[in-house]
Parts: C-alpha cells; structure tokens; sequence
C-alpha cells in the first residue's frame, strides 16, 4: 500500500514553515541591532577622547558581557576587585536612579578595569535598552548616573501587497516586526489583522531610529494607507489635546472609545493587583482584573464593539464571557448568573448591548463582576489604561489638519516604491 500524505497537513505545515522562516528572519535583523561593542572604541589620540558613555576609557580594560540568566549585582560583580566600595553600597546608591534587581538576563553591561594586577574596577555600565544606560563611576565614592546614546532620526517608507500573508509581505517589504504591530495598533478598529486578503496593500511613512550606524527602534508613524476589503484607510497622524493620534480624510479619530465600565452602578470591590489575599483559597495570588460588586441580576455590558470568543462554564470562572474587540482588544467577564439572550461562541455585539447578568459563579464569595482586559494578549489594568477619547478633529483645528492632510496624503502617493494606491 503506497502512504499519502494528507494534502489539509500538508499545506498547513507549508504554511508553518513559511512562519517560522520569516519571523527567524525579522528577528535575525533586530537582533543585529544590538550595539556591537568593537564600533564604540575610540581612535589613539593624544587628549583623553570620551566615549560614547561620555568617560575617557583610554587607559582602561573594557570587559563587555551579556547578562546571564539569574545573574545579580553581586555576580556580576565577584570576578574583579571593587577598591573603595562594595556591592551593597552601590546598590543603595543606585537606588534612586536604577534599582540594581531590575537587571535583566540578555542586557549588555560593561565594566572598565584599571591595568592594575587587582583588576580594580572604575565604571560600570548597564544597557537598559540600545539608547538608554546607567553609569556606575567608582573612582572614587560610588556616583551613579543615567545617560543616553545620540539618536539619530530617518525617515522611511514601507509599501507591500498581501499576496500570500502579511508575515510573506512583511519579509518582501523588509518591514519590522515593531513596525507591523504599530500598523496594527494604528488600524485596530478598521482592519482585523489576521483576516487580511490577497490583493490587500500597505504603505507606511515612518521614522527609524538610529545609534550610530545601527538601527535601534521605530520612532514616529508619519502616516499610512492601507487598502483592504476594496476600501481605502489612511492615517493621518495630527496632535490634538496634546495626543499625537490618527485620523481619517475626514478628520474622524481611527480609534473608538470603550465603555469606562461595564456595570452603570457599581462599586469596585478589588482592583488589579500582582498580590492579594485571595478570599476563598487563602493565599496570596495576583488578582489580574477589576471587581465591580453588585446585585445578582444586574446586568453586564459590553464596553465595546466585536465579536463572542467564548461563552461558557469553568471552575474558577464561573459563567463567563469572552469578548475580542479586534486584533489588539479583548475583554472577560467572569461569575456571571446567566448569558444574556443570543449571547454565545461568535455572536457579534455591539458596545453596551446586554451580554450577561451579575452573579456568583465559580470562585467567587458573593455577587460581583470580575472583569479582565487584554491588551495584544496580554493582561492589563483596565482602570489603568489610557485611552484618550476618541473626538474628531476640532472645528478650530480644521484648517490645520487639512494642511496636514493634504502633506501626508500627497507623501503617501509619491514616496517610497512610488506605487500608487487608488484614490
Ligand atoms: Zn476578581
């Protein structure tokens, strides 16, 4: 008997590969980012040249390291010899500037050495991220100091079809993966990302960022265009109430509003917390959402435009609800006495509509509403998150913004591939 394999798999870990090849080679170029540290030593000169740290390393020993997993202070600190001080003083003097537990595996440090046979240890400096650093100057008594490396600003364009996915259209176009969240982000009310088409395109005007030769981040989204679903959304960036947002041709916000809360009259019980008692269980767990005590019965809104992931019944949960908004967006609502009529798997809703009642289900001592958000996946503060409001533009910001409109629409058609998108 001949084996075959079956076409569905086999097209499904074509597509796999495709993945995995693509982000191996995003990362691959961020990665390469990194500061390399042979770029930064300086010419033999004859004055004391200071480094890129803003010290003179000239008759210093520059060990450059990667933080290992777990590795402390004190590690890595324990193979030179500290003169004038030690490792809990420069702790506490560190403080108030960077608190020394915060160091993470994978950053870079550097640690300057005297030419002496101790090894003794003059600076010391922490990477937090490829701009920012913190300096530990042990010369004499411990200083501790931020600084910053000279960023550098350039402005690109991006511009791909969907022929196959996005992550394909990402590679072809050499795009980010930063960038493609910022897309993302930028859209989330008007395109669902992971249901892109063939034949969708994307033009993106924005700002590099740059140490020295190497690219270190993406600054500010200049403005964008993507067509999808035969319609054309542009992002028109424009700076109203001091918020630097995105607006359509007509000068409507591309972000919609959500519901401050999802009770009209309620009472926060508890809030989010990475340590709390919890009630029933008795032990310290993180309480990752929002309680809102009220009456069972009482009922529970959606604060925002999308669609039912999930409608059902789990131990701890209790009845709860599901909710994605779009592909950055969801919401949870937990303990609920019953769904609202029509609510389950794939019901669409729209902000504010009815989807359950308050109740007692699950882990939970009396009535209340448990509610959760999520960020890109991840969970978030709902009280904490900063949504500014989502108002059009001005009347007396309307000549501006056409200005403003009429630059960008018109960078849009000409920079970059020079392919135009239909008007
Ligand atoms: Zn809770």
């Amino acid at each position: 008997m001949r084996t075959r394999k079956n076409p569905v798999i086999f097209y499904k870990l074509i597509l796999l590969t495709i993945f995995i090849i693509t982000v191996s080679i995003l990362l691959k170029g961020i990665l390469k980012s990194k500061p390399d540290d042979k770029t930064i030593l300086n010419p033999v000169s004859s004055k004391p040249v200071l480094n890129q740290f803003g010290f003179a390393e000239d008759s210093l020993t520059k060990h450059s390291y990667v933080v290992n997993r777990n590795e402390t202070l004190s590690d890595i600190l324990a193979p030179y010899h500290l003169a004038k001080t030690n490792v809990s003083e420069i702790a506490i003097a560190s403080k108030n500037i960077f608190d020394v537990r915060k160091i993470r595996t994978g950053k870079t440090y550097h640690i300057y050495t005297a030419d002496d046979s101790l090894m003794s240890v003059k600076y010391m400096v922490y990477e937090k991220d490829p701009v920012n650093f913190v300096i530990y100057d042990l010369n004499d008594s411990v200083r501790v100091y931020e600084g910053k490396k000279n960023v550098t600003i350039k402005k690109e364009t991006k511009a791909a079809t969907i022929n196959t996915s996005l992550y394909v259209a990402l590679e072809e176009s050499k795009t980010d993966i930063e960038l493609a969240i910022r897309l993302s982000q930028i859209y989330a009310w008007q395109i669902d990302f992971y249901r892109l088409q063939k034949g969708d395109k994307f033009k993106i005007i924005y700002e590099e960022e740059y140490v020295d030769s190497q690219m270190v981040g993406i600054g500010k989204v200049l403005g964008a265009y993507f067509y999808h679903n035969n319609k054309d959304f542009f992002a028109i960036p424009f700076e109203q109430d001091s918020i630097y947002q995105y607006f359509d041709e007509n000068g409507n916000s591309l972000r919609k509003e959500f519901l401050k809360t999802p009770i009209e009259f309620a009472r926060i019980s508890s809030r989010y917390t990475s340590r709390r008692l919890h009630p029933i269980l008795k032990v310290y767990r993180p309480h990752y959402g929002v309680d809102y005590a009220a009456p069972t019965g009482t009922p529970i809104r959606t604060v925002g435009d999308g669609t039912v992931v999930e409608a059902a019944y789990g131990k701890a949960n209790g009845r709860y609800v599901k909710i994605k908004h779009n592909s950055v967006y969801t919401t949870m609502y937990l303990h609920m006495s019953g769904f609202a009529k029509g609510i389950k798997k794939g019901t669409k809703v729209k902000q504010g509509q009815v989807i359950g009642y308050v109740g007692s289900t699950g882990l939970a001592t009396g009535p209340h509403l448990h509610f959760i958000f999520y960020i890109n996946g991840n969970l978030v503060d709902p009280l904490k998150i900063e949504l500014p409001p989502s108002h059009p533009i001005k009347d007396e910001l309307k000549e501006k913004f056409e200005e403003q409109k009429f630059k960008v629409l018109n960078e849009l058609n000409t920079e970059g591939s020079g392919e135009k998108h239909p008007a």
